[in-house]
């Protein structure tokens, strides 16, 4: 029987993801990426001796107790990784100096809620009893739900029913609408802090107990290292990786996908093509907007991308040694500032002192991201001149609340480097800039439900990556690859089979 092969496009986590399993399964697969690198967003870049991470805070699925490390260990990505298990998820500072701890061990958070917020034990302790729940909880790891009969889909829900309550009654409730319950004014203005503001408590409260368990921690080198590690995989397999090779269209014959155009006019065709682009660009650009109903409209009518990041690294010779490690911290600006046509009224700070390869021995970097507004930026293109200033103006603003925070930073600076959505979209062509696809809320989408990876009217055509996950992240890249090489496989009546590296 002759190699059936699939076009992927794009080269981040879930473009590689179909790679790695479409190879494992017997395609021929060939990846073209735009850019010259592996990963997408999951990257990072050298600055003046510095490396500065763009993604990677936490991963699912980090240690062998996750059900999800197999699908890492699968994909290559995790094999003699070092992961750091941080002692604190977060912590809120408050202008007048109160600071809430978000401790990674449960009882230690509990602990501190209670010394912190006395007057709010009943919700503490509706807080602690779920989060306690989840620590029993994994995620579920299985057939595509595609291909799941309706005897798999009653197993799955016969083996997850704890899970399912849980979601069931906390996907209903935001991180905001759950502050609003606390009398404390710092736990209170915390909860927001602790994702997006409009996210689904249960994303929550699942993330604090996988913290709780290590079972979601920080891989040692960075995103573009573990990217890397993925890609080498998908060579190791026999997969074929194009970079520079930037797709303009995806060529079509009697509604069925047969392959793609390069910007540089060449041709390339294949049995089944996978875009792990950009849903807008695929499906209004690549695809001219041919395939598409009311339900696929719907979704880039009323679903909410993540919003646009304004990304401030800053490298500085300080080891920050005597700070615990830590996912981030928010501190409360003295007065709101206007950054990137949004109001912040906080300083979202990532301080690398747990991985020493990214700054020279005994220096640091920090990030520091601000939510802004696309249409901010994109009022500046053209405008070279206001936009660099824009940056300046930034990492200026960055410097100098930092300075008072930590007294003395200002001299150590040694790099700034300021990347804007108009960044985001020029490497990865995202919608809009967003950073993660699409946001869940309690009010637009389950969190866990399933969308669409095909288009309506379309033959051998699917998509994977965050636009069809709504929520998104590195563990919904990778694992809708895997629905895709499954669907696939249905559909070529082969048994789905994985190997390991
Ligand atoms: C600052 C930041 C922090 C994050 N933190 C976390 C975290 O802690 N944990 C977590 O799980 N997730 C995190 N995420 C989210 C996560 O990075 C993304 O959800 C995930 O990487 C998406 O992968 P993807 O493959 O679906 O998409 P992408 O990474 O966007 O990959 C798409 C690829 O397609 C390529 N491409 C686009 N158009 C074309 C074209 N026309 N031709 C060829 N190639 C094309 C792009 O260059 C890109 O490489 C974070 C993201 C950011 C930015």
């Amino acid at each position: 029987m002759s190699e059936k092969t699939i076009i992927i496009i794009g080269g981040g986590i879930a473009g590689l993801s179909v790679g790695c399993y479409g190879e494992m399964n017997g395609f021929h697969t060939r990846i073209f990426e735009m850019h010259k690198k592996p990963g997408g967003l999951c990257t990072s870049w050298k600055r003046q001796g510095y490396v500065v991470d763009g993604c990677i805070h936490w991963l699912v699925g980090s240690s062998p107790q996750s059900k999800y490390h197999p699908i890492w260990e699968v994909l290559g990505a995790v094999q003699g990784r070092q992961f750091v298990y941080h002692e604190e998820y977060g912590r809120v500072e408050s202008k007048d100096g109160k600071t809430f701890i978000i401790f990674s061990d449960i009882d230690k958070l509990e602990q501190h809620m209670r010394a912190l917020a006395p007057e709010d034990s009943a919700v503490i302790d509706e807080f602690i009893a779920v989060l306690r729940r989840c620590m029993h909880f994994d995620a579920p790891v299985g057939k595509a739900p595609e291909t799941s009969n309706l005897f798999d889909l009653l197993r799955l829900i016969i083996s997850n029913v704890p899970l399912l309550m849980m979601l069931r009654k906390w996907n209903k409730v935001s991180l905001t609408e759950f502050g609003n319950r606390f009398k404390n004014p710092v736990i209170r203005a915390a909860f927001p802090l602790l994702f997006m503001p409009d996210f689904p408590m249960s994303f929550l409260l699942l993330t604090l107990a996988w913290m709780h368990n290590r079972q979601a921690g920080y891989p040692i080198g960075g995103s573009l290292e573990f990217s890397r590690a993925i890609e080498q995989r998908y060579l190791a397999l026999g997969g074929e990786m194009t970079y520079k090779g930037k797709v303009v269209k995806i060529l079509t014959e009697h509604d069925r996908a047969v392959g793609i155009k390069l910007e540089d006019g060449s041709e390339h065709f294949a049995d089944y093509v996978v875009s792990a682009a950009d849903g807008h660009a695929t499906i209004f650009d690549l695809l001219e907007g041919k395939y598409v109903d009311t339900t696929i409209r719907g979704y880039y009518d009323n679903l909410m991308p993540f919003p646009p990041l304004a990304y401030v690294a800053i490298g500085v010779n300080r080891s920050f040694k005597d700070l615990p490690t830590s996912v981030g911290y928010a501190f409360e600006l003295a007065e709101p500032l206007l950054i990137g046509g949004v109001e912040q009224k906080h300083l979202m700070v990532h301080i690398y002192n747990f991985d020493p390869t990214l700054a020279p021995e005994g220096r640091t970097l920090l990030t520091v991201m601000f939510h802004t507004d696309f249409e901010y930026w994109r009022s500046l293109r053209g405008h070279d001149a206001q936009y660099k200033a824009e940056k300046e103006t930034i990492a200026d603003t960055v410097v100098a609340f930092l300075d008072k925070r930590f007294p003395g930073l200002a001299k150590q600076v040694e790099m700034r480097d300021v990347a804007t959505p108009t960044t985001f979209v020029r490497y990865t062509g995202n919608w809009k800039g967003s950073f993660e696809g699409w946001q869940v809320t309690p009010k637009t989408w389950s969190f866990g439900r399933p969308m669409r990876k095909t288009l309506p009217g379309l033959a051998n055509f699917y998509m994977a990556g965050h636009w069809v996950v709504p929520g998104g992240g590195l563990p919904a890249a990778a694992m809708s690859g895997r629905n895709v090489v499954q669907i696939i496989c249905k559909k070529e009546k082969k048994k789905f089979t994985t190997t390991k590296s």
